[in-house]
């Protein structure tokens, strides 16, 4: 039965516009869509019940190779199709099935392997719909030519691993346990460092396995995956991201980390890298600074400030004092008759009894008192903001604190005295080396009068 439609001409494209239109209206519709289908890229088909091509536009024709003259007796999916497609399924019996299906469902969309005249294959993306047709349907099929999209999706990729190794080579030539992401959240690439923070043999093991090296759940409470998710995609928006994260290693070590997330854009690319900061190294450097602070401030064995540390502490204190109008004294201690203990018990009690006392001084005064081993058996002690009273009732008390009580080492109980000199400063101009030079010469004093004792340098002879 032959169609009456005036559009018959335009085929299933006419057909494809609904008859209830006008019919000036649908015939100017109709040329306007030919027009369109005629000229545009993607190729386009029209077939009969049979599978049969009847109309095609100049796309079609350049896509397969066709010849016009036979175009009524091409048909494209047995004359156009390799004998098998790509997952081993036979052409015909697969075009069969298709076919069935679209006169189902009405439109369905696939992926179809097609060859040319020249036999060169062509991937393709087809989609097929039902039209209403004479008596019965037919069918249109817009075929994309895949080989175009593949070979852009090829440039992308490769101008991204391009990309890449610049990023890699920038990071791996530094420190730092990074990884590379890709906005689809893929992690691209990872840095050597990433893999020893982990202690893994390689970073192809953290690619593998990077869904181990996390445990399920973040201490707050959070799935690792979603909070990875949720700060990777807001680190896209927002350029930067900063969190705390724990790693497990394969053999279930935590590794506490602080995770830094920057976006980078690399020609017209957005990336993000992931650097982290291993916390354990974090407080283990700390500890070794606090060590390191220790060595500089305070005397090894005595755990007293160190002679440098006093001074400058003092200095400062000393100015302070003088423009506020406050008192500062200094105390100058020596052990007597040391070189004897260390004669007679031998220098490692002698040690003992330097650690010793200087623990008694720190009891003897406030805390945050500033004492300093001065040198061998000598020690300093500033006391600042106090009547002079106080400061010579702090010196006997330390005076007494050695005296009263033996020094007992393991096998010794050892009689210690000390003597010291206590100096004053005498206001504006007085400086720091004044002060100890007369603490020192009170401190002579005491020795010179029968040591054991305190002098105050205002009561000295000179
Ligand atoms: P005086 O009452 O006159 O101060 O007599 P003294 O023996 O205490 O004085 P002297 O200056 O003759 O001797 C100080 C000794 O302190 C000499 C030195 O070997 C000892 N000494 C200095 N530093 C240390 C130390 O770190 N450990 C030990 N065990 N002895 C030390
Ligand atoms: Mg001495
Ligand atoms: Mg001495």
């Amino acid at each position: 039965m032959k169609n009456t439609k005036p559009y018959g001409n335009i085929d299933g494209v006419s057909e494809l516009c609904d008859s209830c239109l006008q019919d000036e209206f649908v015939h100017l519709t109709g040329r306007t869509l030919k027009f369109v289908v005629d000229n545009m890229s993607l190729a386009y088909v029209f077939l009969d019940n049979d599978v049969r091509l009847l109309k095609c536009n100049q796309a079609t024709i350049d896509l397969f190779g066709i010849d016009k003259d036979k175009l009524d007796k091409t048909q494209l999916f047995l004359d156009f199709s390799p004998e098998y497609q790509p997952d081993g399924g036979l052409s015909r019996e697969k075009a069969n099935k298709l076919i069935a299906q679209v006169h189902n469902e009405g439109k369905i969309t696939f992926e179809w392997i097609h060859i040319n005249v020249s036999g060169e294959e062509i991937p393709t993306e087809t989609v097929l719909t039902r039209v209403k047709w004479q008596d019965g349907f037919g069918l249109v099929a817009f075929i994309r030519d895949m080989r175009e999209i593949n070979k852009i999706q090829e440039t992308e990729r490769s101008t991204i691993q391009r990309l890449m190794a610049r990023l890699m080579a920038m990071l791996d030539s530094s420190p730092l346990a990074c990884t590379i992401v890709d906005e689809n959240l893929n992690v691209l690439d990872v840095t050597q460092e990433m893999a020893n923070l982990l202690g893994l043999p390689d970073k192809k093991v953290y690619l593998e396995r990077q869904m181990e090296l996390s445990p399920q759940y973040q201490p707050d409470g959070k799935l690792s995956y979603d909070k990875m998710i949720e700060k990777l995609k807001s680190a896209f928006i927002t350029g930067k991201e900063h969190f705390e994260w724990m790693y497990n290693t394969l053999d279930g070590t935590m590794v506490p980390c602080e995770v830094f997330l920057t976006r980078v854009e690399l020609d017209g690319h957005n990336f993000i890298t992931v650097y982290r900061r291993d916390l354990r190294e974090l407080k283990s450097t700390m500890d070794l600074m606090e060590k390191l602070e220790e060595l500089a401030f305070s005397d090894a064995l005595t755990k007293l400030s160190t002679r440098h540390y006093f001074l400058d502490a003092a200095e400062q204190e000393l100015r302070k004092c003088i423009d506020e109008g406050q008192s500062f004294h200094l105390l100058m201690i020596d052990i007597d008759f040391f070189k004897r203990i260390n004669d007679t018990y031998g220098h490692p009690v002698g040690d003992e009894v330097l650690k010793i006392l200087s623990a008694r001084m720190r009891r003897a005064t406030k805390r945050n008192t500033l004492i300093a081993r001065y040198g061998g058996e000598e020690f300093i002690v500033m006391l600042s903001r106090m009547d002079i009273n106080i400061a010579e009732k702090i010196a006997w008390r330390i005076q007494q604190s050695a005296e009263v009580y033996k020094f007992g080492t393991e096998v010794h109980k050892i009689p210690v005295t000390v003597s010291i000199g206590l100096a004053s400063c005498k206001g504006q101009g007085d400086t720091l080396a004044d002060i100890i030079k007369r603490a020192d010469y009170a401190m002579y004093e005491a020795k010179a009068s029968g040591r054991n004792t305190v002098k105050l340098s205002v009561n000295c002879d000179k």
